[in-house]
């Protein structure tokens, strides 16, 4: 057999990954392949991993893995060269349909919210990725691999606060502790804003944000009168509040504790498909609900631009990197309710 074969970690099951032997995907038409050096560990993939199964029909030996980039090895007539770094995008638009057309790649009515690299298809948890070659974008030597593989969440985070269309002297509200909230943190500091807190369920994740000292306040959603304690210390509520959860309530802390005419900004997805919302707060005080998702095609670069241009240092986030064989270990630690672990990064 002259197949060439290469290692990647398989979700065989509920909570369950196994370092197999695969064989290196046949490249077709259109695609490149490339050697991974980093996989950012999402949360979403925590959902497939607890699944045990990812979101496309009939797939045998799945592999997550939608944060990454690599070494181009094989890049089958496309404009990259062998050797050059990549990063992909792990949006699988069609490029052809209205949202498209109008540079609104990630509304595509093909994508629909599910059809991602990683998710519907094979990802990068594995030492070869091959894909299309119109998701590849070349990596400046200013972003280093680690930091390429925090380019998914960072470019979600750049997307919603430039949803919000923050202004200087705005006060702002980020309720979550993950990595997407702590960079909505950041960005909307650095895109103005006077004061930002951030809500938070526990303390365990919370030492980096703290470092990284882009939060003026820290509140406790469980407090029974935390509402009213964050629309005081805002002298009348948030300009813009970000519900980087899923949950109710955490999206009711939002709708409440913005002010009249305020902004909140959602991007947590819920497990469940509806949840009841306080309908009379946000129509009564014009409060504007705003759905944001991924990022614009031009979005996901000017992202590298973020990071080449040393706006943001993602790679502060970054609490763990691994080899591939402790990626089992990095979700049981990611769903664990005392591990301080913020963001992995999966080296193979
Ligand atoms: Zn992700
Ligand atoms: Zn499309």
């Amino acid at each position: 057999m002259s197949e060439k074969m290469m290692k990647a970690a398989v979700l065989t099951g509920p909570q369950q990954i196994e370092i197999k032997e695969l064989p290196v995907p046949e490249v077709r038409e259109g695609e490149i392949e490339i050697k991974v050096s980093a996989c950012g560990v999402c949360g979403s993939d925590i959902h497939m991993w607890k699944a045990g199964k990812g979101w496309g029909k009939d797939m045998k030996d799945f592999v997550m893995g939608h944060e990454f980039c690599g070494v181009v090895t094989n890049p089958n007539g496309s404009n990259f060269k062998a050797g050059e770094r990549v990063v992909f995008w792990a949006n699988l638009y069609c490029g052809e349909c209205d949202m498209c057309r109008a540079g609104l790649e990630h509304l595509c009515r093909d994508v629909n919210g599910t059809n991602y690299i990683g998710f519907v298809c094979n990802g990068a948890y594995a030492e070869k990725f091959v894909g299309k070659a119109k998701n590849a974008y070349r990596l400046p030597d200013s972003v280093s691999d680690v930091a390429a593989g925090l380019i998914d969440p960072l470019m979600v985070a750049y997307h919603a606060v430039r949803k919000a269309n923050i202004k200087l002297g705005d006060k702002v509200l980020v309720v979550g502790t993950g990595i997407i909230g702590n960079m909505i943190g950041e960005l909307a500091k650095k895109s103005g804003a006077s004061y930002v807190a951030m809500s938070k369920r526990n303390d365990r994740k919370l030492a980096r944000a703290k470092e990284a000292g882009y939060f003026d306040d820290y509140f406790d959603e469980k407090e029974p009168d935390v509402r009213q304690k964050m629309v005081d210390r805002t002298h009348g509520g948030f300009d813009v509040a970000f519900e980087v959860v899923g949950a109710q309530s955490t999206l009711d802390t939002c709708i409440h504790t913005v002010k009249p005419g305020g902004s909140v900004v959602m991007i947590g997805n819920s497990m469940t498909e509806t949840i009841p919302v306080n309908i009379n707060r946000a129509v009564l005080q014009e409060v504007r609900l705003i759905g944001s998702v991924s990022c614009t095609r031009e979005e996901f670069t000017g992202t590298i631009d973020l990071i080449a241009d040393g706006i943001i240092d993602p790679e502060r986030y970054v609490t763990d990197i691994l080899p591939l064989t402790d990626l089992q270990q990095a979700f049981e630690r990611l769903t664990s309710k005392t591990d301080p672990i913020l963001k992995a990064v999966v080296k193979p």
